[in-house]
């Protein structure tokens, strides 16, 4: 039922014996993140066995699970709950482009607190849930849990084994895990967090069946969706260079990261890289509208 017609694109560095390909997991569907939908393959197919009849989720307002969990939901034929964080957006009058597609695929939004939303993984909360949704699949914040993972181990490919290095983007840490088991043992895997914190360490370790693997922490920005302006030109330019567009959130931090390693001497000569595009091109509207309004300049589109 899935197809991902993957295509691997090698990019023209100047000045460097370094060979940097992106694998180009966001063509799996413009709206819809590449290794969200990894992440859904085979907890569809545990729903449809379970004789679940929908599926809940967690997730922000900009969320990419969330719309992938939403269109998965229309294409397949299967209800969607998701349980929104902020209250506030209730009262809305509109939409951000996010929850907008969310509820065009029919996803039903259930707005909590911050406070509330705090209980996503708390066992009681979640049998409220079940209690109040009756016949529910529950799918974690970011969509990780073991079969996430193993959709995630198909990202790669066997001719993938040429690289030296992979490098991933990581959220919840459900797809560098996937990359991890995945990978061959003489490749190093190499995780860009687009968020604050040392939790993340522990949370891969739980999926991770190798050690062959480094978070690099420097590249996130000060913190989950924060956007500085050399991030934005970074983008900008990365975009007129290699005609590749990146996400803010994610894989423009991951590259911004690639390219300042690269100037620093931190991989070895005649290098080969591996980073995964894992999409979330859907989000660089949301941001564009919050840099609008700070006068910042924009991401190009
Ligand atoms: C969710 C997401 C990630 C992070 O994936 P995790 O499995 O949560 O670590 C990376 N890139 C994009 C575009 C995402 O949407």
């Amino acid at each position: 039922m899935f197809h991902f017609p993957i295509q691997n694109q090698a990019l023209k560095l100047k000045h460097s014996s370094i060979e940097l390909v992106i694998k180009r997991e966001d063509l799996i569907h413009p709206f819809i993140s590449g290794n969200k939908f990894r992440k859904l393959k085979y907890n569809l197919e545990a729903l449809k066995a379970t004789g679940a009849t929908a599926m809940l989720t967690f997730g922000g307002a900009f969320s990419n699970h969330i719309a992938a969990v939403a269109y998965a939901g229309k294409t397949y034929g299967v209800k969607t709950i998701g349980i929104i964080r902020g209250e506030e957006l209730a009262t809305k009058r509109k939409l951000n482009a996010t929850l907008e597609f969310a509820q065009s695929c029919g996803m039903q939004l259930k707005y909590v607190t911050r406070e509330v939303y705090k209980n996503k993984m708390n066992p009681e909360f979640l049998q409220e849930l079940e209690q109040e949704f009756k016949g529910v699949y529950i799918l974690p914040e970011g969509g990780t849990n073991s079969l996430a993972v193993k959709g995630c181990e198909e990202i790669l490919t066997p001719e993938d084994a040429q690289f030296d290095y992979i490098c991933s983007a990581v959220g919840t840490g459900g797809t560098i895990a996937g990359l991890i088991n995945a990978s061959q043992k003489h490749q190093k895997i190499l995780g860009f967090p687009a968020l604050k914190g040392d939790f993340l360490q522990e949370d891969i370790r739980k999926f991770a069946t190798q050690k062959n693997w480094t978070l690099i922490k420097d590249y996130h920005f000060g913190g989950y969706g924060k956007i500085k302006p050399e991030l934005v030109t970074f983008i900008n330019n990365f975009k007129k260079a290699h005609q590749l567009p990146l996400d803010p959130i994610y894989t423009g931090k991951m590259l911004f990261g690639i390219f300042d390693l690269i100037d620093r001497g931190y991989f070895p000569e005649d290098s080969k890289i591996l980073a995964i595009h894992t999409g979330g091109l859907q989000g660089i509207a949301g941001v564009n509208n919050m840099l609008k309004r700070k006068n910042r300049p924009l991401i190009e589109v």
